[in-house]
C-alpha cells in the first residue's frame, strides 16, 4: 500500500508536462499506473470518448490567445450552453433550489433562447414534511411547529429522468442534497451554481479569505 496521493500539497506539479513521471514519491502518476490505465480504457467507449473530447474542445474554446497572453472568454453559463450544443443535446434539465427561483427562471430563459427545451424541478417538489426523514422539531430552520418541506433531490432526479433530459444542470442545491441528485440522475450532471449562503453562491471565497482576520476561523483545528 503506497502513501495516499496528496496532489493538493505537491510542490513539483509535473503532470502537465512531458516530465510527468518526475513527481514526488507519492505521485499518483507514478504509483497508480494500473488505475490510470484502467481509467484510460474507459475512453475506448465511443460515447465516453466523444463526451470527453467535446468537453476538452469546450475547455480550450474558453480561452483566447491574445498578444498579451492567454485570456478567458466565456462565463460558465455560456460554457454549459455551448457544450450542450456540441453534444447535440436538445432537452436540458434544471435541478434548482427554491431559494434560487429567480436564477432558475433566468437560466431557463437563457437556455430557451438558445433553442433548448428546458425542464426544471425545484428542491421542494412533493411538499413532503421533513418529519418523513426523521427531522425533529428543533432541527427545523424556522419554528419547531412550522411546516417545512424536505428537499427531495431524489424526486428531482427521477422527474428529470422521466422527462428524458440529455443533461442536467444543478442550480444551488444544498450540500448533500446535491450528492443525492448526482447519485440518482441518469443524465450526466453539471453544476452552474454551488450554494453558498454567505458568499453569494461563490464558495471559493471561503478559501480565498481563510487567511484573512475575518474568516481565519475556517482554518481552526478540530
Ligand atoms: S499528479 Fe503528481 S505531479 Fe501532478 S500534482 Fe499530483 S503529485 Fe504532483
Amino acid at each position: 500500500m503506497t502513501e495516499n496521493p496528496q496532489c493538493a500539497k505537491c510542490t513539483k506539479v509535473v503532470c502537465d508536462s512531458e516530465a510527468s513521471l518526475k513527481g514526488p514519491e507519492n505521485c499518483p502518476t507514478k504509483t497508480k499506473q494500473d488505475i490510470i490505465q484502467k481509467a484510460l480504457n474507459e475512453y475506448d467507449d465511443p460515447q465516453v470518448r466523444e463526451f470527453a473530447r467535446q468537453a476538452s474542445i469546450q475547455e480550450a474554446e474558453c480561452y483566447m490567445n491574445l498578444p498579451e497572453g492567454l485570456t478567458t472568454r466565456y462565463p460558465r453559463v455560456e460554457e454549459i450552453a455551448q457544450f450542450a450544443k456540441k453534444m447535440g443535446y436538445k432537452k436540458l434539465g434544471i435541478a434548482s433550489c427554491l431559494g434560487l427561483k429567480d436564477e432558475a427562471e433566468m437560466l431557463t430563459e437563457i437556455l430557451e433562447n438558445r433553442g433548448f427545451e428546458v425542464v426544471s424541478v425545484c428542491c421542494k417538489v412533493g411538499g413532503t414534511p421533513k418529519e418523513k426523514i426523521g427531522i425533529a422539531p428543533e432541527q427545523k430552520i424556522r419554528e419547531p411547529d412550522d411546516f417545512e418541506a424536505m428537499c427531495n433531490p431524489i424526486a428531482q432526479a427521477e422527474i428529470l429522468n422521466d422527462a428524458g433530459t440529455d443533461l442536467n444542470i444543478v442550480a444551488g442545491l444544498c450540500v448533500g442534497h446535491d450528492s443525492l441528485f448526482f447519485k440518482y440522475s441518469k443524465a450526466p450532471v453539471t453544476v452552474l451554481v454551488a450554494k453558498d449562503r454567505v458568499f453569494g453562491h461563490n464558495p471559493v471565497m471561503g478559501l480565498y479569505l481563510a487567511h484573512s482576520p475575518y474568516y481565519r476561523k475556517l482554518l481552526r483545528k478540530e
